[in-house]
């Protein structure tokens, strides 16, 4: 027998299966919004001109193609820390935020699962919210955590099932490790409120619990990069320590560049480099260093004053549509006479709008209507536009009735 006979075949991913199902369509005005990647108003992938003109001055410094260092383009991390943290945070300014390179959110947020399976010195376990990325539990499981989940979404209300969220933080053990996304909740578009976050806090302060955040939409949900790293610095000011993963994938379009951050808060600027040194023993076997282009990049756009000023306007841009499409969807569901409540489509934020529809429903989208997203009624809102939206609406409509 081969080698490899007792392999079974794996189910296939659920968001590519959405891609092939679409890509069999022949129906010209098919609407794809399943995968989370922004799009401007003609339904194109968008290359920012902030990203255009860093890299061809990055192509045309005519820099070696040497190895970086094991934690990465340290120009880049300096400043990933201070767009996150911002420039006057105490961690930053007594130099205690121990940073690494990696490969986008996904490499940030497993080199995070595999420094507190190795280091974290109470249960290793993680707390992540009840739905959440697809790829948070297999990330962790695979990093040797066990995956528990707490209350996140309320199905009644398509909005946030806060009591039951702070419940489920006061009845875990004390001292667990605890996954927030920072901002443009994915999957659901619902993010607590300011005042909720300061509850959060306290809950998590009470029972010693660890953040663990992961922000790979930092500016991409509300258009200001500063609103958005609002409850990392809250929890800083609060004396949390934390994890934080940052991606640049939706921010600056970077997606298939894998550029991003994996950072820990220390004590001290001692403990710092402690922690470091460990980092760099995790990453050395794992990959070794990380790719040098799209680092540059985002390093030329963020310590560039004129270019950072410009790619601020530009995330902004993104998010505005992103917001300006939400308006639209609904005005358009509301235009039709559509007896449901459409709030929600308005009230969440970031890339994707959590429609309430149930898997019967997104199964005629696909059939009937040639309108393709995953079955838990999530729709990418980058992929409407001012040109599908009317049809999006209609489609809607019919099978919600
Ligand atoms: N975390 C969340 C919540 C995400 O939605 C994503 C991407 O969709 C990621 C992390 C990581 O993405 P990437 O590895 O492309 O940066």
């Amino acid at each position: 027998a081969s080698t490899w006979s007792g392999v079974q075949q794996g189910p296939p991913d659920a968001i590519l299966g959405i891609t092939e199902a679409f890509k069999a369509d022949s129906f010209p005005e098919k609407i794809n919004l399943g995968v989370g990647a922004y799009r401007d108003d003609k339904g194109k992938p968008y290359v920012l001109p902030s990203v255009r003109t860093a890299e061809e001055d990055v192509v045309s410094s005519k820099l070696d193609k040497e190895y970086a260092g094991i934690t990465g383009v340290p120009s880049f991390t300096k400043a990933a820390a201070v767009l996150a943290y911002g420039a006057d945070s105490p961690v930053i300014k007594e130099d205690r935020v121990a940073i690494t390179q990696s490969i986008s959110g996904t490499g940030a947020l497993r080199i995070g699962g595999a420094f507190m399976q190795k280091f974290y010195p109470h249960a290793k376990s993680i707390y992540i919210p009840s739905p959440s990325w697809a790829n948070h539990k297999a990330v962790f499981s695979d990093s040797g955590l066990e995956v528990k989940q707490y209350k996140y979404y309320n199905k009644d209300t398509i909005g946030l099932d806060f009591d039951g969220m702070v419940a489920d933080l006061k009845s875990a053990p004390a001292n667990s490790i605890v996954l927030l996304h920072a901002c443009a909740h994915n999957p659901t578009g619902i993010d607590p409120t300011q005042e909720q976050w300061q509850q959060l806090s306290k809950v998590m302060k009470e029972k010693e619990h660890y953040p663990f955040f992961d922000m790979a939409y930092q500016g991409f949900a509300s258009g200001d990069t500063d609103r958005d790293a609002y409850p990392i610095r809250l929890f800083i000011e609060e004396g949390h320590g934390m994890v934080l993963c940052q991606s640049f994938a939706k921010n600056m379009g970077l997606y298939g560049e894998r550029v991003g951050a994996f950072s820990i808060v220390c004590d001290s600027a001692e403990e710092k480099k402690r922690v470091d040194s460990q980092i760099k023993i995790l990453v050395r076997p794992l990959y070794s260093n990380p790719p040098v282009h799209g680092a540059r990049i985002a390093s030329k756009i963020l310590n560039d004053a004129s270019l950072n000023k410009q790619w601020l306007g530009e995330v902004k841009g993104m998010a505005d549509r992103i917001i300006e499409m939400r308006a639209l969807l609904k005005k358009n569901l509301e235009d039709l006479g559509s007896k449901h409540n459409w709030d929600h489509i308005t009230n969440q934020i970031g890339m994707f709008a959590y429609t309430g529809l149930k898997p019967e429903q997104m199964d005629k989208l696909a059939k009937e209507h040639s309108v393709y997203a995953t079955k838990d009624g999530r729709i990418s809102v980058a992929g409407i536009t001012s040109g599908n939206v009317k049809r999006l609406a209609e489609s809607i409509y019919k099978v919600t009735g």
